[in-house]
């Protein structure tokens, strides 16, 4: 028994056709960031056999992956990197929306050159507007000129507008109906100016249901799909909800403790409230003691198993657990995602989303065999030169962590620790704490130290590539302090994580931003946008505090923290498109990690831990160790 999410995708197919009933226009299933963590291609599929004709996604890297995959429904995109290049997004007929002049116009210079080849396409663009979220969307003062554009454009017969859209904050009756009427405004100077767009969408899935007049031709249903409310207010009452997706994980007794391995690097937020009791498999109820980067320590609260401790004992004497439902769906009793969202004081997407891609999956109905074939992709493009999603990298030093541990080697060595001495042992838990398990093994193995992890599902990703490690669930800080992750020897971490800047937009004093309009600019500023989330990287708890260094200079995050992207008051600093950005590293100005830990109450381990898959990995310094597994 592993950890494993069930993900139920006739619950899925349930709310699709609930929510289409209820709302009466096209429906887009949004599937961004692994479908909010229950995975994106079984989701996507399930809704397009459902008569879904349309699939929403944050990067066109994800809309590529789906088509590559084989799903044949319209799929929209609108984040991209200030360096995007488009040729395999206009191969893989993607509809891209475009936020600025720039973008329309290197969109449409992409679609030419297409056009001059064999595969003449003509590209499906949407124009994202900003009626007052202060997020991506082009600002009012730009919608004439742009419209005027894409008007020249499209009778140039380079692109097709195939929509407009914008995207609603949530905020109150009055400020969401505020920016319904900004987009009326929009529709009507964009037909001043000769411009149809044929489609016209606006809201999710909070205003979709709130406001019929925000509906329009299409809505965007991300958060009801899995089963879950935008808000707390009861209104998604009436659609019977199924939530899809629920956690079980094996509990164990691990050096005299109850031990579930599933922990905040696997996605589940510190505990900042109570959180009902959990409930095994033979309906016993367990109380979480302690959320650890790992771990979920829990004590019974009725009648304990009897078994062996599974810290020392050998694989194959290890006696059956019983599995605990970590998150549960209504109505089975124990905790379920909102429960986890009241308790961790943050939102049931953020508790989906943020469920790491180490834990299994598995789906009701079982998916096709042919699942788990990837196609390649981009048919045309040098992959290796392909831009398809903006810039999240974390890139790790393989240099220091080299160093790092040969340092360690020689102590050892000094003074003749054994194989099993963990004070000179390295812990590669949790993928090597989002270094990379492959990556830094053939290092560690090089200075012949001992190897540790903390849960048994660690110990299997080691034995499967043929390592040995020791198991110890209480393995000291010690055992971390290579990657600067020590607390009591808090050297700079060796993984830091860069992002890049992809829109920039002035604004004037009052504008907000973001869901809750949380943030008002007290005075004309610049804003940026970062196009790193809580799905990618940042917990939502960093709100009122997080900065990031651009330019040397940091900068504070403003306005809450999104799924995938965040604003940055950049004041009057001179900025551009493309320009990086450091959210946490070690030169000059950046940020600490350990500032990130303190922001959020997350361990810093567990940040690295729970990077999300939209995060590249690049490794700089030594690229290959003397040791080859
Ligand atoms: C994420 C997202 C959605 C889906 O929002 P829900 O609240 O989950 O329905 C819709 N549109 C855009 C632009 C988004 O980024």
């Amino acid at each position: 028994m592993i950890p494993t999410i069930d993900v139920d995708l006739e619950a899925i197919e349930h709310n699709y056709r609930a929510f289409s009933d209820a709302v009466g226009v096209a429906v887009m299933p949004i599937v961004k960031a692994s479908g909010y963590g229950h995975g994106a291609l079984p989701v996507a599929r399930t809704v397009a056999a459902a008569g879904a004709k349309w699939i929403g996604v944050a990067d066109a890297s994800e809309g590529i992956a789906l088509r590559a995959a084989g799903l044949d429904t319209r799929i929209l995109t609108w984040l991209h990197s200030a360096g995007e290049t488009w040729e395999s997004v206009i191969a893989g007929q993607l509809d891209i929306a475009v936020s600025s002049m720039e973008q329309l116009a290197v969109v449409a210079a992409a679609a030419e050159d297409r056009r001059r080849g064999s595969h003449a396409a003509t590209v499906d663009v949407h124009i994202k507007l900003d009626t007052g979220l202060g997020r991506n969307g082009a600002p009012i003062e730009e919608w004439r000129t742009l419209f005027a554009h894409a008007r020249d454009l499209e009778r140039g017969g380079r692109i097709h507008i195939a929509g407009m859209m914008s995207h609603i904050s949530g905020t109150s009756a009055d400020d969401d109906l505020a920016q319904v009427a900004q987009f009326d405004r929009a529709r009507e100077i964009a037909a001043e100016v000769g411009l149809h767009p044929q489609l016209l969408h606006l809201a999710a899935t909070g205003a979709a249901l709130k406001y019929p007049q925000a509906r329009y031709d299409l809505v965007r249903l991300g958060i009801s799909l899995y089963g879950l409310a935008p808000d707390t207010d009861g209104t998604a009452d009436a659609l019977g909800l199924r939530p899809a997706l629920r956690l079980r994980a094996p509990i164990r007794r691990l050096a005299g403790r109850w031990a579930v391995g599933v922990g905040q690097g696997d996605g589940l937020p510190p505990l900042r409230g109570e959180l009902p009791p959990l409930i095994d498999d033979s309906g016993e109820q367990w109380r979480i003691d302690e959320v650890t980067p790992v771990h979920l320590f829990v004590s019974p609260l009725g009648e304990a198993p009897d078994v062996e401790d599974a810290a020392f004992a050998p694989d194959a004497s290890v006696p059956s657990p019983r599995q605990l439902t970590v998150i549960a769906r209504p109505g089975e009793g124990g905790a379920t995602a909102d429960d986890w969202a009241a308790a961790t004081q943050t939102i049931n997407y953020e508790v989906t989303t943020r469920l790491t891609g180490r834990i299994a999956r598995e789906y009701t109905p079982a998916l096709p065999s042919d699942d788990a074939r990837r196609v390649a992709w981009p048919p045309i493009e040098d992959p290796g030169r392909a831009v398809t999603a903006p810039q999240r990298q974390a890139v790790i030093d393989l240099e220091l962590l080299a160093r790092r541990l040969q340092r360690l080697a020689r102590r050892a060595a000094t003074v003749g620790a054994n194989r099993r001495d963990l004070a000179y042992a390295v812990d590669v838990s949790s993928d090597a704490y989002g270094h990379g398990l492959a990556e830094v093994l053939p290092f560690i193995r090089d200075t012949g130290l001992p190897i540790v992890v903390r849960t048994r599902n660690d110990l299997e990703a080691l034995r499967l590539r043929g390592v040995d490690g020791v198991l110890a669930p209480d393995a000291p800080t010690s055992t971390r302090a290579v990657y600067g992750l020590d607390p009591a020897d808090p050297l700079p971490s060796t993984l830091s994580l860069r992002s890049e800047l992809i829109g920039i937009k002035r604004v004037q004093a009052g504008q907000h931003v973001s869901y809750g309009y949380q943030w008002e600019a007290k005075e004309p500023t610049t804003l940026g946008l970062l196009p790193i989330g809580y799905a990618d990287a940042l917990p939502r708890a960093a709100f009122g505090h997080a900065r990031v260094t651009i330019g040397g200079w940091q900068v504070p995050v403003v306005g809450r923290i999104a799924m995938d992207q965040v604003v940055l008051d950049l004041g009057d600093f001179e900025c551009w498109p493309g320009m990086r950005v450091q959210v946490w590293g070690n030169e000059g100005n950046d940020v600490k990690l350990s500032e990130w830990a303190s922001w959020t109450g997350w361990a810093p381990e567990s940040l690295c831990a729970n990077l999300g898959e939209r995060v590249e990995r690049i490794y700089t310094g030594r690229k290959t160790s003397g040791f080859r597994l």
